[in-house]
């Protein structure tokens, strides 16, 4: 017995949920190891006795076969004498006070649950709950940690006989599974209609593929909240839709049964099949088929489509192929405009009980409501818009500890970062903060995770802008609760988010290529193309666009055609007649405008690129007025020429981007009839070459050659596409966002970052 060793070996991660002590549990057995395993509210702990051999058979296991969900971030091992153990046990968990964990966010059904799911034989066959440790709801049902059943909506469901056996079994995949129910013991389906239960169960799912089939609108309760479905290929009802939700072009998006269908409808890459097959089953946007049979009002105006597979088994149910049945549904977040998504039965009901037909409903509660996850393959690796379901709450890892940290993040598409040690948990997308649901939400969703993660926050960072809700919201709690408040620049914000999720440590500057609709400048101006030499600590403004007024201020952003008059005149050019966006504005609408420049009222000044892709727009006949935000510089992307590849030129003079020669230029190729398509891309191209130019004056200027690029304008893929290649060509090293957006849902994770160094007074 004498050449024994043994090991204690602590993990932590995203270990528990997981079937991570049934995984140890099997190794152990399989290497000839005694001991035991257990939970602790830090992570798992465990002790084996055995031959060194086979202590390291089992170590290297450990790291390489870890199961699907669990996410390791550190494991820690000590060797020491062995303990004499007799067998490898799972033993009681530990609870460590103040100790916390990540939690699993929720995951697609797993390829054993859908064999189940349809076979006859199986006690779970066709029902829509069915789950186990690799798959199923976790973050949308949890209330509290530890990760206990009690602790979450599956409490009001007591286990039946056999379900209960399979938990207690370490054997079994569903051992300890929280969320783990049957058609006996767990949650049920109907389908409400005028008030009415219509239907039950299995029923209430053919009723529901009937509804959608017949062109019905149906309000559906998922996993993070309702979705409004309809049959995508059904145009009327697609139009329909449309109408009830207020939405006038936003692109819905597209759930299809499989692989197949999305190749039918969609040009997939090697890099979206692999993101719309992940676990976190994101929506991904990608280039429209010209045969395909969905419906042009799913996405008026664009050439890509934003689909998704089914990440539930009430979806797999939904979408099963049949003849005559739809193969592509509509799956709008089940909202009306821009509200937050429904999540409770009667709040459905009370909120959607005029957009849809009838009701799938179900009697599991959602704990937190989230919505689905955006993404686009760039290079060949995601590029997110909407970081959420999936995704949240796995932490970002930080370079450094942080202080505990609350950061509100902003106005639209919110979310908010709450910081403890290495982790930077970013939350789920909360929405507009505009009204007073959507307020509500950012203040429930904050309570939760500082209850989830037990944060106690010591630092609150914020937006400049004054008007914001979560400054607001930042500023009355800061005061309230005696905690510092931290300022933090909306475009330092976005570089430090991109420089924190590359790992960036030390503080040394980059080069931060800013693009961006709006964000309030230190000089009360409207910045957005802006060039930082960025520090976590602090910045420089090296570069920007020009300013030119904003004539109507916010009604500008709604309609580009302002911009373009703006432009035009500070460009020295009449506002010709021939001009869309003369034409666009009444002779009473263009003097009040000549008004506003000319004596400077309610026309704040602008730097935003966002807003010169507008005015571009406006003058090129794509799009005088917008119904959601980068409407015009989106329809403008959509119709680019490929093959050009003349560039307008941009002014560079220093620090000063002057757009004055580009105006002229595109006003010459208008007047010119040179096709949108070739004007889209002489700009784009312009836009990209100005970007590398830049970056060369400022490499000279201050020795920086890294570029990181964040803001919402980066969701420009065709700018995208023309820049980082040409960055890349001439030596520079580009950062760019592949953990949370460029956009705005990535702000609060830069707000964090500045404001964890700034407080270290690093
Ligand atoms: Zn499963
Ligand atoms: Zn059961
Ligand atoms: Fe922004």
């Amino acid at each position: 017995m004498n050449d024994l060793g043994g090991s204690r070996v602590w993990v932590t991660g995203v270990v528990q949920g997981v079937g991570f002590r049934p995984f140890v549990y099997g190794i152990a057995k399989r290497h000839s190891l005694a001991g035991w395993v257990r939970n602790t509210s830090a992570g798992v702990e465990i002790e084996v006795d055995g031959p060194p051999e086979n202590l390291q058979a089992f170590l290297t296991a450990l790291r390489r076969e870890a199961p699907p969900l669990a996410r390791i971030d550190e494991m820690r091992i000590e060797a020491c004498e062995p303990h004499g153990y007799q067998a490898f046990e799972i033993v009681r968990s530990e609870s460590l006070p103040g100790a916390y964990q990540p939690v699993s966010p929720d995951i697609a059904t797993c390829p054993d649950c859908l064999r189940e799911l349809s076979d006859p034989h199986d006690r779970r066959y066709r029902y829509p709950f069915i789950n186990c440790t690799h798959c199923g709801p976790r973050f949308t049902i949890i209330e509290d940690i530890p990760y206990d059943r009690p602790n979450t909506t599956m409490a009001p469901f007591p286990l039946c006989a056999d379900c209960s056996r399979e938990y207690g079994d370490p054997l079994d995949r569903r051992f300890h599974a929280q969320p783990v129910a049957c058609p006996t013991c767990g949650p049920h389906l109907w389908l409400q209609a005028g008030g009415a239960r219509r239907a039950e169960t299995d029923e209430a799912l053919h009723e529901a593929r009937r509804m959608l089939r017949d062109g019905a609108i149906l309000a559906i309760r998922g996993i993070g909240g309702f979705h409004l479905a309809c049959d995508a290929t059904n145009r009327a009802a697609v139009v329909e839709l449309r109408r009830r939700k207020l939405r006038v072009d936003k692109p819905f998006a597209v759930m299809l049964p499989d692989l197949r269908a999305i190749e039918a409808n969609c040009l997939i890459d090697e890099a979206a099949r692999t993101l719309l097959e992940s676990r976190e089953r994101p929506i991904v946007v990608a280039p429209r088929r010209s045969g395909s049979a969905i419906a042009r009002e799913v996405a008026p105006g664009q050439d890509s489509l934003g689909v998704m597979l089914p990440y539930s088994p009430l979806h797999h149910l939904l979408l099963e192929r049949a003849a005559g049945f739809p193969e592509a549904l509509v799956m709008t977040s089940g909202n009306l405009s821009e509200e937050p998504i429904a999540a409770r039965n009667d709040e459905a009901s009370a909120r959607l009980g005029r957009l849809a037909d009838a009701f799938l409903l179900h009697d599991r509660e959602i704990g937190t409501r989230c919505d689905d996850s955006v993404l686009r393959a760039f290079e060949g690796q995601a590029y997110p818009v909407r970081r959420s379901r999936g995704y949240a709450p796995v932490p970002v890892r930080l370079p450094w500890e942080a202080p505990p940290i609350l950061a509100a993040g902003a106005e639209l598409k919110n979310t908010f970062c709450l910081t403890r040690g290495r982790h930077a948990f970013l939350s789920h997308h909360i929405g507009d903060l505009q009204n007073y649901e959507t307020l509500a939400a950012f203040e429930d969703g904050v309570a939760h995770y500082e209850r989830l993660f037990r944060v106690q926050p010591e630092i609150i960072a914020h937006d400049l802008h004054p008007d914001y809700l979560a400054t607001r919201y930042a500023l009355d709690r800061a005061a309230r609760e005696g905690l510092q408040a931290i300022a933090v620049q909306h475009h330092h914000a976005h570089i430090a988010a991109c420089m924190a999720e590359h790992s960036i440590a030390d503080d040394r500057p980059v080069i931060g290529v800013a693009f961006d609709g709006t964000g309030y400048g230190d000089d009360g101006a409207i910045w957005g193309g802006e060039f930082l030499l960025a520090q976590y600590t602090e910045y420089r403004r090296a570069a920007h666009l020009a300013y030119v007024p904003m004539p109507g201020g916010d009604a500008a952003v709604h309609e580009p055609w302002r911009l373009a008059l703006a432009w035009l005149q500070k460009a020295s050019l009449p506002w010709d007649e021939q001009l869309a966006p003369v034409q666009a504005a009444s002779l009473e609408a263009r003097a009040i405008l000549g008004r506003q420049l000319e004596l400077g009222l309610n026309a704040p000044l602008t730097s935003s690129i966002g807003r010169l892709f507008d005015a571009v727009a406006a003058l090129s006949g794509v799009r005088q007025c917008v119904n959601y935000e980068a409407q015009a510089a989106i329809e403008l992307e959509t119709q680019i020429d490929l093959d050009e590849e003349e560039a307008y030129p941009f002014e560079v003079d220093g620090i000063a981007i002057d757009p004055v020669p580009v105006i002229r230029a595109v006003v010459a190729d208008v007047q010119a009839g040179v096709a949108r398509a070739a004007i889209s891309a002489k700009f784009h191209n312009g836009v990209a070459g100005m970007v590398v130019q830049v970056c060369h004056v400022l490499t000279k200027a201050y020795g920086v050659s890294e570029v990181a690029l964040s803001g919402g304008v980066w969701q420009n893929m065709a700018l995208l596409e023309r820049t980082v290649p040409a960055l890349r060509r001439d030596g520079f090293t580009v950062l760019l966002h592949r953990q949370v957006p460029a956009n705005d849902g990535g702000l609060a994770l830069g707000q964090a970052a500045v404001a964890a160094r700034r407080a270290q007074g690093g």
